[in-house]
């Protein structure tokens, strides 16, 4: 069986062309220009989308060595994401399943993520403890099986990957906040400050809208004003930021672990390409002694494989979607339980 992938959620197009064991092709193409706006511009998004999904999946077919004929199933990203985007893919994939007669599957983004440790050569094995970190969601999850997902706990304002964004912004660093971070914070002190990390009353909850307060309060009251900050005391806040993220990541997931045995542990999502975080979660695997599955950076990011992955597994199990299957821009209710 051949499955292929589409994406098209915010500003990464990507294609993918899966077989049951093997990755044939997973093609993504960034939208480099939000850069120069500090943000994603979502009608831009779209635009560039429409330009360059038909040569992606073009593209990714011929990288494949196979014939658009030999696509068994066609899976796309129908939320959460920008409308505008979302549609773009996810109008393509429909298309194409009526003019090929094959079936069409609707994916969740987000359950894309969390089964990306598939896509290597470990698998991870359930329970899996799962922990999302994107650009906009920051989720503990409890997964059980491929169809049972309990939320442990979830961000009461930014996600971990938005912090790292804005607290860039507010730095003057480029977009995206989460890799001019950890390049800067590689050369500072990550103890020169003390940032604070959030106590909830919820165990598993996050929040990161304090800590990055505390990063403004703080290049106010240095009077460290953005455009002419000093290139060291850069990168010791950046490194202290990034310490205060990856802490209160680290704490929870600790908890979670100390409280249930688990078979493994997965870290996914944009933010999991952050080595400090990998590094963390590596310490957590040996300190309770369980299987820890991240995925390689190219499956960190949004990328249809993972799609395509998800899409294969909901296939399988005998689910059936209608072409009438809508974009979403926010998890609906009830989706993790
Ligand atoms: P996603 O929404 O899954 O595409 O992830 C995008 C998010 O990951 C953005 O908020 C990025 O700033 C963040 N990100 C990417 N690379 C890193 C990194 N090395 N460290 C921290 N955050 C990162
Ligand atoms: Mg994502």
């Amino acid at each position: 069986m051949i499955y292929l992938g589409i994406e098209s959620s915010c500003d990464e197009t990507s294609v993918a062309v899966v077989s049951e064991n093997k990755i044939l092709a997973n093609l993504v193409s960034s939208q480099d220009f939000h850069k120069d706006y500090g943000g994603v511009v979502p009608e831009l998004s779209s635009r560039a989308h429409l330009e360059i999904i038909s040569p992606l999946v073009k593209q990714a077919i011929k990288k494949a060595s196979i014939d658009l004929n030999d696509i068994d199933v066609i899976c796309a990203t129908a939320g959460p994401g920008l409308i505008g985007a979302l549609l773009v893919g996810l109008t393509f994939a429909k298309g194409l399943s009526l003019s090929l007669n094959k079936p069409f599957i609707p994916v969740n983004h987000i359950e894309g993520h969390i089964f990306s440790g598939f896509l290597m050569k470990q698998k991870p094995e359930f329970p899996m403890l799962c922990l999302v970190v994107s650009g906009g969601h920051t989720l503990l999850l409890n997964v059980k099986s491929e169809s049972e997902i309990y939320k442990l706990g979830t961000t009461i304002d930014d996600a971990a990957g938005e912090a790292f964004d804005k607290v860039a912004k507010m730095l003057g660093l480029e977009y995206p906040g989460g890799p001019s971070i950890q390049k800067y914070a590689a050369k500072g002190d990550e103890d020169k400050i003390k940032f604070p990390i959030s106590q909830l009353k919820n165990e598993f909850g996050f929040s990161f809208s304090g800590l990055k307060t505390a990063v403004l309060r703080y290049v106010q009251k240095e009077h460290l004003e953005s455009k002419n900050i000093q290139k060291e005391d850069l990168q010791d806040i950046t490194a202290s930021f990034q310490k205060a993220v990856i802490e209160a990541l680290k704490q929870k997931t600790d908890k979670a672990l100390s409280i249930q045995d688990y078979n493994s542990l997965s870290l996914v999502g944009g933010v999991a390409a952050n080595q400090k975080l990998r590094d963390a979660f590596q310490e957590l695997s040996e300190k309770h002694n369980v299987k820890l599955i991240i995925p390689d950076l190219e499956f960190c990011g949004d990328n249809a494989a993972m799609i395509a992955h998800r899409g294969m597994q909901l296939h399988k199990s005998g689910k059936k979607f209608s072409l009438t299957h809508n974009a979403f821009a926010s998890i609906p209710e009830g989706t993790f339980r």
